[in-house]
């Protein structure tokens, strides 16, 4: 009886931490770790039949939150994500459908101030019935933590199959959508991704990649930004000083200098001398309006002799 009796505490405290794992202290909603053990199950679930049980996920991140804990300080700012946890609960079917993990719908808090909702069985119009619902409450609630009158919060939706086919493609349109809402439309608004126009990029988009050379040898590192059909400008700075300018357009070199190099010349100097470096890529990315003779010309916008 003991040993079955201390086998059973094992189970017991085992599946206790399991839990905590999985769960996010600060408002005890899911977090990434079960984000990321559900979905698969969950599209497993609509994968049986995707046209009448289509999954949405919707994305969201509070406005100006950064403001929030600079005026009013970090205690505040937890505070009001404890409350807000409470308001998003009340406005989901019900706090993951029934606890075997079967349909329904899942709250995650993501990272920050930035929320999931997974809705299975749940359509376009429905998910952003649902996000409206979650808006208004949030703009309605004028009981916050710390006197604070009024916050908002911006909803980016998207939706299997329409919009990706795992969990992966789907945040990532949904986070295109939330971009949108935030850089376009001035936040407190909900966007399926299916009314971004395919024109919008976000800012947020530009990455900036940088490293050292030595994981990267100059070919590869060439290579990665040729398949990537990268649209930047790649800088590279050798231990000894010498340093290499590639302008990148759709995968393209179009510019290179290097020292008194220019052109393939430059790119030839650059993979047989550089052994070590620092690389820097910084994206460009395009609004739509724009074009690709927007980019600098190395000639002009740069001193490489300096
Ligand atoms: P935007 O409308 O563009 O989203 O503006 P923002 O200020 O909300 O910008 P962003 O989402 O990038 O910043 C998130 C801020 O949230 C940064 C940090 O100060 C705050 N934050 C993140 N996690 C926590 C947390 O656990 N507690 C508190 N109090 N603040 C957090
Ligand atoms: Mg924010
Ligand atoms: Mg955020």
């Amino acid at each position: 009886v003991e040993l079955a009796s201390r086998s059973l505490y094992q189970v017991i405290i085992y599946e206790e931490e399991l839990e905590a794992a999985r769960t996010d202290p600060l408002t005890g909603l899911r977090n990434k770790k079960f984000f990321y053990e559900i979905m698969p199950q969950a599209f497993d679930r609509a994968a049986l039949n995707p046209e009448s049980n289509p999954l949405s996920l919707i994305m969201m991140d509070g406005d100006h939150f950064k403001s929030i804990n600079d005026n009013y300080g970090h205690q505040v700012g937890d505070q009001m994500l404890q409350d807000l946890a409470k308001t998003l609960r009340a406005c989901v079917r019900s706090d993951e459908g029934d606890s075997r993990g079967g349909p329904g719908d899942y709250l995650i808090r993501y990272g920050g101030e930035e929320f999931l909702i997974v809705m299975e069985n749940t359509d376009v119009r429905r998910a952003c019935d649902i996000g409206e619902r979650i808006r208004s409450a949030v703009e309605n609630k004028s009981d916050w933590p710390g006197g604070i009158a009024k916050w908002t919060m911006s909803l980016g939706i998207a939706t299997y199959p329409f919009d990706g086919k795992n969990a992966d493609e789907l945040l990532q349109r949904a986070d295109t959508a939330l971009y949108y809402v935030k850089e376009e439309l001035g936040r407190n608004k909900v966007c399926h991704t299916q009314q971004v126009p395919k024109s919008f990029k976000s800012a947020k988009a530009a990455a900036a990649i940088g490293g050292e050379l030595g994981v990267f040898d100059p070919a590869a590192l060439l290579q990665s930004l040729a398949t990537a059909q990268k649209t930047g400008i790649l800088t590279v700075q050798a231990r000894d000083g010498k340093q290499l300018w590639l302008l990148f357009e759709g995968g393209k070199p179009v510019q290179a200098r290097l020292g008194k190099f220019a052109g393939s010349p430059a790119i030839v100097e650059f993979i047989t001398t550089f052994e070590e470096g620092n690389f820097n890529f910084q994206e460009k990315v395009f609004s739509g309006k724009e074009t690709m003779t927007k980019l600098p010309k190395l000639d002009e916008t740069f001193n490489v002799a300096k």
